[in-house]
């Protein structure tokens, strides 16, 4: 058996370069951050506590240029449940 030595920081991808190119930014109230970090928050919907990853911001945040301003406050679970409604009810008109 060979053990292999690992160095693994612990908080290796939790934490991404923010793309000052790429983001949408209309605020004058604050400055853009230097890093996405992962962010805990409780959703609004459920209370269930949930983590908004530094990943899921990066591409919320570049690549459907969603607004510096906003960020997550529904967990996944109930996000999924939300889309599937509005499946249905578009389902429903056709
Ligand atoms: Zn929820």
């Amino acid at each position: 058996m060979q053990r292999k030595k690992q160095h693994k920081p612990l908080f290796e991808g939790n934490k991404l370069p923010v793309n000052r190119f790429k983001v949408v930014f209309n605020s004058t109230f604050f400055e853009i951050p230097e890093f996405y970090v992962d962010k805990p928050f409780k959703c609004k919907l459920c209370s269930k506590k949930e983590v908004w990853t530094a990943k899921q911001q990066k591409w919320w945040y570049e690549e459907v240029k969603g607004d510096l301003e906003t960020t997550a406050v529904i967990c996944r679970e109930c996000r999924d449940k939300k889309k599937a409604q509005k499946d249905l009810l578009i389902s429903n008109k056709i």
